[in-house]
């Protein structure tokens, strides 16, 4: 399929026609030095240009999804809207990258238009890698989580690195560097980016071409104090890393040079750089336990001989040994995009890799693009439910007083509910639980809603039972602070569930009372849930309720989302059927 990638920033827009199967890229070119809200002009003249080699799809680079999104995405009016939402976060890049998307669309309204990602690859990172050690109701609403870029180059050069060593992407840990003027370090572990120095923005990390990366907090406060906001995002953003260490340039070609001629700055900058390398391949060879190669890529990565053997040397206890003549001779292109300058004997793999993010970009939009494919991202946001239980107005009562009224903790995600202050401990006849949240308002019927592994733990067996239906279900002690009430009946294992609105449940082609599967896909343990109720109600929020134990079987966190799958046999149709709009 013939893909026009755009990448469109702040001032150039990039771009190319690649066929996305064979590689084969058939215009190539950039327009530099765009004016605020030129983008239009300067994409009809590339659109023109574009239009000799009759391009079948667009695919964008994008580089913040935010949560929205895990995955590329079909461009529609709400996509479109979701990565407007997203514009926070990006404040310099997403407006440019909008800014080409609806150039494009109102261009080229026939071809289907696909949004790729920076962040998605690094979607499936655990909470201990995407969480910084803060409040955690802050950082939830400020969106300040680790999401991590260059996405499209790790995934690309990981999947090259694999074909390369004729080993499944999923046997491998690798540590991706990406080496340019951006700079991050990825741990791929066995397919997943499970740790990326990139943080909530492409600030953090590896000193680069005019950002800081990494700075004690601390210094950006002082930062702040003495310079201002603006004038200290500035200094950070462009006028740091080894262009403002050097006081020279940006350029490590230039910082090479001088350094030899003797420049303070230009080796300073040099050995930084290379030691904010090194730093980040052993804490993330750490954090897999082990590496079984190190890719190194961007143009710093696959053209300085020198800054490789820099980040190489006195890394022989990871098992990563180099030849040095291997090192210096390595030359990659794209019928050779990957060079092993390993010692024969070392245990690890040290390996020159050339990226090509738009083929990436390229092939992303041709998966999506094909006629069966959805044209709204139809995956479904997940939501893990922790054990909680609903009172009536009565038990209310008796646990906290007559009278007493539930008080909000925080909003969930479902309008109206909320989790509340009060807390209650469970009691069955092997042990207790102490702690269990309330969720509010006070409902016409006491419900527990508990997990298996707290079933065990409790000693009860609960039957699994849609919210509400806890007729004949089984009974558990309540303890609040004022009493302790028996009930009789009331404990159950939540029924995994749909909620929708109306519309999604058209959307997805399913109705109220329908069972379904949900997939997982793209993670370390991936896994398809059956027995999913769909529950549709104009009120409702689209998302999928799982407890902890589902949740950990399937390794998933809060904002993980899953697919969805009906079963067609209702239609006297044998097996299942992943559903996409449109097919
Ligand atoms: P990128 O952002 O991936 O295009 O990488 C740009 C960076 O790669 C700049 O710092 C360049 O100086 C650097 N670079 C490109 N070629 C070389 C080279 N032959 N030696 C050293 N650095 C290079």
């Amino acid at each position: 399929m013939r893909i026009l990638v755009i990448n469109s920033g702040s001032s150039s827009i990039k771009y190319q026609v690649v066929e996305s199967e064979s590689g084969e890229v058939l215009l190539k070119g950039a327009t530099e030095r765009i004016a605020a809200g030129g983008h239009a002009e300067a994409l009809a003249g590339i659109l023109e240009e574009a239009a000799a080699h009759t391009p079948q799809a667009v695919g964008h680079r994008v580089v913040h999804g935010g949560r929205s999104f895990t995955d590329s995405a079909r461009i529609d009016a709400s996509v479109e809207a979701a990565i407007e939402s997203c514009v926070p976060l990006a404040p310099l890049h997403n407006p440019a990258n909008l800014a080409g998307i609806r150039a494009a669309r109102e261009v080229l309204p026939d071809l289907p238009q696909v949004a790729v990602f920076d962040t998605a690859f690094h979607a499936r990172m655990p909470n201990r890698a995407r969480s910084y050690a803060l409040p955690q109701d802050l950082a939830e609403e400020y969106g300040i989580v680790r999401y991590g870029f260059h996405g499209s180059s790790h995934s690309c050069v990981a999947q090259r690195a694999a074909t390369h060593l004729r080993r499944p992407l999923t046997e491998l840990r690798l540590i991706s560097c990406h080496l340019g003027n951006g700079a991050s370090v990825c741990a791929i572990e066995y397919g997943t980016s499970v740790e990326t120095s990139m943080g909530m923005t492409p600030l953090e990390g590896l000193a680069m071409g005019t950002r800081s990366g990494d700075l004690d907090p601390g210094a950006v406060l002082t930062l702040c104090s003495e310079l201002g906001i603006k004038e200290t995002d500035t200094l950070l953003n462009r006028k740091s890393g080894i262009a403002g260490v050097s006081g020279i340039s940006n350029d490590m070609r230039d910082l090479e040079a001088k350094a030899a001629e003797g420049h303070e700055g230009a080796r300073l900058a040099i050995k930084i750089f290379a030691h904010r390398v090194r730093k980040y391949i052993g804490a993330y060879a750490a954090v897999m336990g082990g590496v079984d190669a190190v890719i190194l890529t961007g143009g710093i990565g696959q053209n300085s001989a020198s800054m490789r053997q820099r980040i190489l040397q006195r890394l022989e206890f990871l098992g990563l040994q180099f030849e040095i003549f291997a090192n210096n001779d390595a030359k990659l292109s794209e019928a050779n995009p990957v060079v092993d300058i390993s010692a024969s004997h070392a245990r690890a793999r040290s390996l020159v890799v050339a990226t090509n993010e738009e083929l990436t970009i390229a092939r992303e939009t041709a998966r999506l693009a094909k006629a069966d494919a959805p044209a709204t991202d139809l995956s479904i946001p997940i939501a893990i439910s922790a054990r909680h239980l609903h009172l009536d107005r009565e038990t209310m009562d008796i646990l906290f007083g007559k009278g007493a009224e539930l008080e909000v903790h925080k909003k969930i995600s479902q309008p109206g509910q909320f989790a509340s202050k009060q807390k209650v401990n469970l009691i069955g006849p092997r042990s207790r639980i102490d702690g269990v949240r309330v969720l509010g308002p006070l409902r016409s019927k006491n419900q527990v809603e508990v997990s298996r592994t707290d079933e065990y733990k409790l000693g009860v067996d609960a039957p699994i039972r849609g919210s509400g239906k806890v007729e004949g279900s089984a009974p558990i002690v309540l303890e609040g602070p004022k009493g302790t009430v028996e009930l009789s009946e009331g404990l159950i294992c939540a029924r995994r569930h749909i909620h929708m609105t109306p519309a999604d449940a058209e959307a997805f082609g399913v109705k109220q009372g329908d069972e379904v599967e949900v997939a997982i896909t793209g993670g370390p343990r991936d896994l398809t849930f059956g027995d999913v109720l769909v529950r549709v109600k104009s009120s409702y929020l689209l998302e999928m309720h799982i407890d902890t134990d589902e949740a950990n079987a399937a390794e998933l966190s809060n904002g993980a989302e899953g697919d969805l799958i009906y079963s067609s046999a209702g239609e006297g149709v044998q097996g299942c059927l992943r559903k996409h709009a449109g097919s």
